[in-house]
């Protein structure tokens, strides 16, 4: 599906409120906390230029971790991927907020794991350089991420878990839709 200048606009927007709202800070601690990494201190910011990385937020190189790690949301292609998988649900308000949710969510959600990995000793300079030959999939430590973070954001609701079947691009018909909004509604 084509990337539609006028659904990504909205949804750079909502992104970016949600990003700055008291509600994802207060997230950001509780998450925080159970991954047990409370001490390190993260700065959420958004990238600067959005065509500078592919993916839909990243960190900082292992060699610069520190007791402060700046968290880089690539809003616009979160935008992107968000407004083209679920084009059906723009027009459902409340809905759509709440998916542009689990998309942040799980961007941070997953580079939080990358840090507590780095914190532990799990991921270091010599394991990226011995999975440089594998796909994103197949590194240990994104295998790791990808997991972790769809199971943490999937305990929330029902909502959210089916939302996160269709994250990396699934079909959203119009079935599919009817089954998202019927779990909305049991929120
Ligand atoms: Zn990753």
């Amino acid at each position: 599906m084509a990337i539609k200048e006028y659904h990504v606009k909205p949804t750079d927007r909502q992104i970016k409120v949600y990003i700055d709202s008291e509600e994802l800070q207060e997230y950001i601690v509780g998450i925080k906390q159970y991954l047990n990494i409370q001490n390190v201190e993260t700065n959420l910011l958004l990238c600067k230029n959005d065509n500078s990385i592919g993916s839909l937020a990243t960190i900082g190189t292992i060699k610069d971790f520190c007791e402060t790690n700046n968290i880089f949301i690539n809003s616009r292609r979160i935008a992107e991927k968000c407004s083209v998988t679920f084009e059906l649900l723009i027009n459902e308000y409340e809905v759509y907020t709440q998916i542009v949710k689990v998309y942040v969510r799980l961007a941070l959600v997953h580079e939080l794991i990358h840090v507590k990995q780095i914190k532990n000793g799990c991921l270091t300079e010599e394991l990226v350089r011995k999975e440089s030959e594998k796909t994103y999939e197949d590194k240990s430590y994104e295998k790791e991420a990808i997991h972790c973070s769809k199971s943490i954001i999937g305990k929330s609701n029902g909502f959210f878990r089916e939302v996160i079947e269709y994250i990396d691009g699934g079909q959203v018909n119009q079935e599919v839709k009817e089954k998202l909004l019927q779990e909305y509604n049991r929120i």
